[in-house]
């Protein structure tokens, strides 16, 4: 059932028992006033006449000492008489309660007759077919005679507006119900109108549509609600935007890896098919094994790397404390003797926070680069220059080259895995595209990044920073 059907079943469920139990009261308070009324009005009337027939019992003649029967008929008769026009019913008995006079209409029941004792006033309300009285007793004291008097008040009215009182409130109650059940409908839809939005905007969520967001309509704990949904939709939109990403970029991963197995795996079994098949002259032996051997050696450094950055991603490393003149002084020893390379090294002293050996390995992957950039066929030296500056950042490591330089679109391509700008001059140096993804890897671990600056043509420069210790005025340093 929906929620704005229950508020609606429970709000008429409530209102019929508030304005069913309130009319009850109501009319029965009323019924009660009355009746109370009626009741002192009976009593009253009983008091009134019992004066009023001692009075006439007094006035009669002296002769008659004894009150007779038929004087007390007679009284009763004049009694009823007297009150014509009010419905006064009477009835008088002796002191047997035997009944001397009667209206006529009156009860015939003798048992309230009964229960009447002297000094006092009794009451009692009793039904008659369909009329309703207040039936009075008490004692008359009159010429040494004891006599019960007895009257009956028609109170049938009073029971008749209680009657109509029910059935007014009966269709006041029916009437305000529909009324109350349609703004109640009417409000219950506007106030689980958030609700149905962001069943919409989950629903669309659920169908894959993660841009899908709800409307906020108000600012009370519904729309605080809508507010913290279409913050989590963001959220997970972005998470999965993220997935969708490092799926393809998986995939891409995948197809560009199975390629770069398969070109030197077609040279190597090609080569290896013609030295198997033919007799070769010496020279052209010579040549297929050496593509056998350049290729090999290039799948070889391609599973070394690979497994660098499987491991590298895995992200468990250890920083501490690396004074830099190490890992520019490990690259001076590993190209600093290479004839056709003028490495040139000039840094600021220092130590950063760092893994030594992946940070060498980033070091030697942009230097080996730059060299690999420099290389030209007439023979003239490769100018490397290594740079370490200290700034407020951090410190600063460079790698410049004076190469080929690389094009502003392969900017953002060149640090994916497999990524070659020349792809047969790349390789034909060993190259697999995957130095740059692993230094990316390496440096995002130490929460810094690559930033690259080239000009085609006039070369390139690679860098990141690291934080550093600050060095203060007197020459000491301090950790950042
Ligand atoms: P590899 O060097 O093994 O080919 P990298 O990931 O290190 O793989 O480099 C990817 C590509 O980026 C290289 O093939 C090359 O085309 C380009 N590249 C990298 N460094 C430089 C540079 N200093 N100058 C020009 N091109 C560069």
């Amino acid at each position: 059932m929906k929620f704005s059907h229950k508020i609606l079943i429970w709000t008429i469920i409530i209102m019929a028992a508030a304005f069913g139990m309130g009319g009850y009261f109501f009319v029965n308070f009323v019924f009660d006033t009355s009746m109370n009324r009626e009741i002192g009005q009976a009593m009253d009337e009983s008091s009134i006449l019992q004066f009023a027939f001692e009075t006439a019992a007094l006035n009669i003649p002296s002769k008659y000492d004894v009150l007779q029967d038929s004087t007390i008929e007679e009284i009763g008769s004049n009694l009823e008489k007297g009150g014509q026009g009010t419905g006064r019913l009477l009835r008088l008995s002796d002191e047997n309660r035997t009944v001397l006079y009667a209206s006529e209409g009156f009860v015939e029941d003798t048992e309230f007759l009964m229960q009447i004792q002297e000094d006092t006033r009794i009451y009692q309300v009793i039904r008659q077919g369909e009329r309703y009285y207040v039936q009075t007793g008490t004692v008359i004291d009159a010429l040494d005679r004891i006599l019960y008097l007895e009257t009956m008040k028609d109170v049938t009215g009073v029971f008749e507006e209680r009657t109509q009182g029910f059935a007014v409130y009966r269709n006041l109650t029916f009437a305000m119900l529909l009324v109350g059940s349609v703004v109640t409908f009417f409000i219950a839809a506007w106030l689980t109108r958030p609700i149905r939005l962001l069943t919409g905007a989950a629903r669309k969520m659920a169908e894959g549509d993660y841009s899908s967001r709800a409307q906020q309509i108000s600012n009370d704990e519904m729309g605080q609600l809508t507010c913290d949904f279409n913050y989590m939709a963001a959220a997970l939109e972005e998470n999965i935007h993220k997935l969708e990403e490092e799926i393809r970029a998986r995939e891409d991963f995948i197809a560009a890896f199975s390629h770069e197995l398969k070109t030197p795996l077609t040279a190597i079994i090609g080569y290896a098919d013609l030295l198997r098949s033919r007799k070769l002259d010496e020279e052209k032996h010579f040549l297929s094994a050496n593509y056998i051997y350049t290729e090999g050696k290039r799948l070889e450094t391609m599973s070394l790397r690979l497994l660098d950055i499987i491991v590298t991603r895995r992200g468990d490393i250890k920083l501490e404390d690396v004074d830099v003149a190490v890992l520019f002084e490990y690259i001076r020893d590993m190209f600093g003797e290479k004839e056709d390379v003028e490495l040139r090294v000039a840094y600021d002293k220092g130590k950063i926070r760092a893994e030594a050996n992946l940070l060498k390995s980033v070091l030697l992957n942009l230097t080996d680069n730059a060299y690999k950039a420099s290389f030209t066929e007439d023979g003239s030296k490769a100018v490397i220059e290594l740079q370490g500056l200290r700034g407020e950042d951090g410190y600063f490591f460079g790698v410049r080259d004076y190469g080929v330089g690389i094009p502003e679109e392969e900017k953002r391509k060149i640090t994916e895995a497999f990524y070659m700008v020349d792809k047969s001059r790349a390789r034909s140096k060993n190259g697999a595209g995957l130095g740059l993804a692993l230094c990316t890897e390496i440096l995002k671990l130490h929460h810094s990044e690559l930033v690259i600056e080239s000009t085609v043509g006039e070369g390139s420069l690679f860098g990141f920073t690291l934080p550093c210790e600050e060095v203060t005025v007197d020459g000491t340093q301090k950790t950042d």
